[in-house]
């Protein structure tokens, strides 16, 4: 096997770079990621037999986030490093062999793409796809540390109204595990607006086993962190991602003046 060979199994010239970066020099303390940003699918996979109108569907994305982390991130001047392949082909936030890693099966949907898989592929799509990914992030965080720039992580998601035909309540939720700072705040600030149905570490929770972003990037450096999830039908149009990206800037800002206020940034 030549060189090109083994460095270039999965991704080929027709397809994207699977790191996507946007206001890259955004000088806020806060820094974005999106590993549920895409839903794209390696041409040399098809369309891992999967239909189409599922692939549409919040198994091979988080529906609706690109535009508010993009809109999001121009308000607030946020660094935003998002993945652009589907969850389908590797999952972003899984730890790799977990077995929701490349799910053969999700929430009902079968991924026969993605059965029978040897040891060698699924290293192929960890290795061109999740590492470029997570390793970009670390660049990131350790050159603004390097810098000293304040660094809070907040993982952008967004959540299925109904999963397995039980409906969700929650319009927004902060998901979080070890960090004891930002969640508070973050909920004090979600539940103030009035209007909202707030999930505190619901509908899931951030977990080492489940979960690799924010352990793996934020945890481990105790970084101020924590994920949030916008219910999905609130944001499937451009003027839900609008009016999510307008409201949590507002709350986003009122949250940095507040942890500088605490020194803790
Ligand atoms: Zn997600």
């Amino acid at each position: 096997m030549n060189d090109a060979g083994a460095t270039a199994l999965l991704l080929t010239h027709g397809d994207v770079p699977p790191v996507h970066e946007y206001n890259a020099d955004g000088d806020s303390p806060f820094l974005f990621t999106s590993d549920h940003y895409g839903r794209i699918i390696p041409h040399a996979l098809g369309d891992l037999g999967v239909p189409s109108s599922e692939l549409e569907r919040h198994i091979a994305w988080d529906i609706g986030i690109a535009g508010v982390a993009e809109r999001l991130s121009d308000h607030l001047g946020v660094h935003l490093i998002a993945q652009r392949y589907s969850r389908l082909v590797i999952d972003c936030n899984r730890p790799p062999g977990a077995a929701s890693s490349i799910p053969v099966i999700s929430e009902a949907t079968a991924v026969p793409g993605n059965e029978g898989l040897s040891d060698e592929s699924k290293e192929i799509r960890r290795r061109e796809i999740f590492d470029p990914y997570h390793r970009r992030i670390d660049e990131v965080i350790e050159a603004r540390l390097h810098r000293g720039q304040p660094t809070v992580l907040l993982s952008l998601h967004s959540f299925t109204p109904v999963y397995a035909g039980v409906e969700r309540p929650w319009h927004i939720a902060a998901l979080y595990q070890r960090d004891r700072t930002l969640p508070p705040l973050l909920l004090q600030q979600l539940r103030a607006e009035g209007d909202l149905v707030v999930g505190d570490n619901e509908p899931y929770a951030v977990d080492d086993a489940t979960d690799y972003t924010i352990p793996v990037h934020a945890e481990m450096r105790s970084l101020i962190n924590t994920g949030i999830e916008i219910r999905q039908d609130l944001i499937d149009d451009q003027s839900g991602q609008q009016q999510w990206a307008d409201r949590l800037a507002r709350i986003l800002k009122q949250v940095e003046e507040t942890l500088r206020m605490e020194a803790v940034i």
